[in-house]
C-alpha cells in the first residue's frame, strides 16, 4: 500500500520461466514413430530382402496399417470426446452455473494482492493461484487498472465500479480545493469517499458484508456502519495468517450470519516490489508467500465443504515497474526558464500533479514547461509531458473532478520526477503510470459456481468488477462506469 514509486514483466521477458507443455512433443513423437514404422514396412516390401519373406512382410505391413488405422480412429474419437466434454471449452458445451451444495446463499470473497503484477505467477511456483486459474476464469493477459495506477484509487474503483474522478479518491494524497483539507490514506470521513462501495450496496439490501481491510471500508456510509466484528480497521501489523483465519471463521457462523460479501487484503507483493523492483529474484519470496496464504484459504474452505460454493474473486490493484538507470527528471533543472516551486506540487511521481496559485495561468505554465522539457536542456526532459487536465487522453478518465489539480504530468514508464538532485535510493519499483502500460496490469482470477472452469477472457478494466459481484449476489447495484454486457460475457448463465 506504500504510495509510491518501480519494472515490467512482459510475456517475452527473458526472466520469465514460462511453463512449457510437453504434450505437443509427446504427440509429435508418437506420430513420428508411426510414420517411421510405416516407412519401414513400405520400404521393406521393396527391399532386396523382400523376396525371401514376402508373406511375412505383407502380414507385417497389413497389421501395421490396421493398427495404425485403429490408433488414428481411437485418437480421433478421443479428440472428439475431449473437445466436446472439455470444461475449458465453454462455448461448445454451453456450460451453465453449478448449484450451491452447502451454502444457503451466494457468497463472494474479494481478495486483493497489492501490486501483483501480471506475470508474477510465472516467476515462481504458485500452486494455489494455478489451481484457481485451472478451475476458474482468468483475464488471460491480466486486469487493467484505472489511472492513476495507485493503490487507493484502484481499490476503490474495484468496489464502486467508478473511475477515480467519479468516486473521489483521485490519488493516495490530495487536497480538496474547496476547503483546503488534506486527504491521506488514513482519512475516514465520508465526504471524501463518493459512490457506493459494494459493502454498502450489500448492506442496503439487508445482507451482511465483512471487510478484512480494504481502502474505504472503515468509512460509515448509508446502511454500512462498519460493524465491529465484520469491519477491521487497517493495521498492517496483523499477520497474513490471522486475516485468512478470520475470514474462514465467518463460514463457521450460522448460515444467516455468514456475510454475503467479504474482502481480504494483503500488502504483498507490493511492499517487496517497491524495495527490490519486480525483476529482482527477491520478489519471488513475496509472491510465494501470498500464494501460500491462498492455499491456507482454499484448504480452510475445503475443510468446511464450501470451497466450490464460494465465489473467490482474486485481483490486484496495479502492477510494478523497475526504476533504476538514473531515469529521473528534476524540476529544479527547469528553473532557468520556469520556476516550479515545491509548494505547487501535490504529488511528484509517477503522477506529477501541479496546482499553481492564483495569479498563474495553468495554460501558460503548461506551454512553458513543455517547451523547456522538449528543448534538450533538461536531463530526461523528453520523457515528461505536462497537460491541462482537460487535455489528457480521454481513455484516462482523469479530468471530471475539482480534486484533480489543473496540471498533470505523465512520465514514461520507469521514469521518476523529483524536485532536487539528491543521493536518495534510486533503484526499486514504482507504479502510478499510464494504465495503458503493460507493466501496470495485475491479475484477475475468479473461481466459483458462476465461473467457467479453465476459461480465459480478454483483459478488462477493473471498474467492471462491481457489476460482476452484484450479479452473483442477485442484487441491484448502484450506477457505475462498468458496462452492462460485461457480466454476461464473463459469468456462466444461471442453471
Ligand atoms: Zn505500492
Amino acid at each position: 500500500m506504500v504510495s509510491d514509486s518501480v519494472s515490467i514483466l512482459t510475456p517475452t521477458d527473458d526472466n520469465n520461466p514460462m511453463p512449457v507443455s510437453t504434450n505437443d512433443d509427446d504427440y509429435l513423437s508418437d506420430a513420428a514413430a508411426t510414420i517411421a514404422l510405416l516407412s519401414f514396412s513400405t520400404d521393406s516390401s521393396s527391399s532386396s530382402n523382400s523376396h525371401r519373406k514376402p508373406a511375412t512382410a505383407t502380414v507385417i505391413f497389413v497389421s501395421l496399417v490396421v493398427s495404425t488405422c485403429v490408433s488414428l480412429s481411437a485418437a480421433a474419437a478421443f479428440a472428439f470426446l475431449f473437445f466436446y466434454s472439455s470444461p475449458a471449452n465453454s462455448n461448445s458445451t454451453a456450460e451453465v452455473s453449478r448449484p450451491l451444495t452447502t451454502l444457503k446463499n451466494p457468497v463472494v470473497l474479494l481478495v486483493s494482492l497489492d501490486g501483483f503484477r501480471f506475470g508474477y505467477q510465472f516467476k515462481t511456483d504458485t500452486p494455489n493461484i494455478d489451481r484457481l486459474i485451472e478451475n476458474g476464469t482468468e483475464a488471460e493477459l491480466g486486469l487493467i487498472p484505472v489511472f492513476p495506477t495507485l493503490t487507493f484509487p484502484n481499490h476503490y474503483s474495484i468496489v464502486t465500479g467508478l473511475y477515480p474522478a467519479h468516486h473521489g479518491i483521485v490519488n493516495n494524497f490530495f487536497i480538496d480545493p474547496q476547503t483546503g483539507d488534506f486527504f491521506t490514506m488514513a482519512s475516514h470521513e465520508p465526504k471524501w469517499w463518493l459512490g457506493e462501495p459494494l459493502w454498502e450496496t450489500v448492506a442496503n439490501h439487508g445482507l451482511k458484508a465483512s471487510t478484512y481491510f480494504w481502502p474505504g471500508s472503515e468509512v460509515k456510509k448509508g446502511s454500512w456502519k462498519c460493524p465491529k466484528e465484520y469491519c477491521m480497521f487497517y493495521n498492517s501489523s496483523v499477520p497474513f495468517v490471522d486475516r485468512v483465519d478470520a475470514v474462514l471463521n465467518y463460514f463457521d457462523l450460522p448460515s444467516n450470519e455468514i456475510p454475503s460479501f467479504m474482502t481480504l487484503y494483503f500488502e504483498d507483493p507490493d511492499h517487496q516490489g517497491h524495495k527490490v523492483g519486480p525483476d529482482d529474484p527477491r520478489i519471488n519470496e513475496a509472491i510465494a508467500r501470498v500464494d501460500k496464504m491462498l492455499g491456507r484459504l482454499i484448504n480452510g474452505l475445503e475443510k468446511r465443504g464450501v470451497f466450490e460454493d464460494v465465489s473467490i474473486v482474486l485481483v490486484g490493484d496495479h502492477g510494478m515497474v523497475g526504476t533504476c538507470d538514473k531515469k529521473i527528471i528534476f524540476l529544479d533543472d527547469l528553473a532557468n526558464w520556469i520556476q516550479i516551486p515545491k509548494e505547487w506540487i501535490q504529488s511528484y511521481t509517477p503522477l506529477l500533479a501541479i496546482s499553481p496559485p492564483s495569479g498563474f495561468l495553468p495554460k501558460e505554465v503548461v506551454t512553458k514547461m513543455n517547451e523547456v522539457l522538449k528543448s534538450g536542456n533538461v536531463n530526461n526532459g523528453e520523457y515528461l509531458r505536462v497537460y491541462l487536465k482537460e487535455d489528457l487522453l480521454r481513455r484516462l478518465h482523469y479530468s471530471d473532478s475539482d480534486r484533480i489539480p489543473s496540471i498533470i504530468g505523465l512520465v514514461e514508464e520507469g521514469f521518476k520526477v523529483e524536485q532536487t538532485r539528491s543521493v536518495r535510493q534510486e533503484c526499486g519499483g514504482a507504479h502510478g503510470y499510464d494504465n495503458g502500460v503493460f507493466s501496470m496490469r495485475s491479475i484477475f482470477v475468479a473461481h466459483g459456481p458462476r465461473f467457467g472452469r479453465g476459461r480465459k477472457v480478454p483483459s478488462f478494466e477493473n471498474v467492471e468488477i462491481y457489476n460482476l459481484v452484484t450479479e452473483i449476489l442477485n442484487i441491484n447495484g448502484a450506477q457505475n462506469n462498468g458496462t452492462e454486457s460485461f457480466r454476461r460475457s464473463v459469468l456462466l448463465p444461471e442453471n
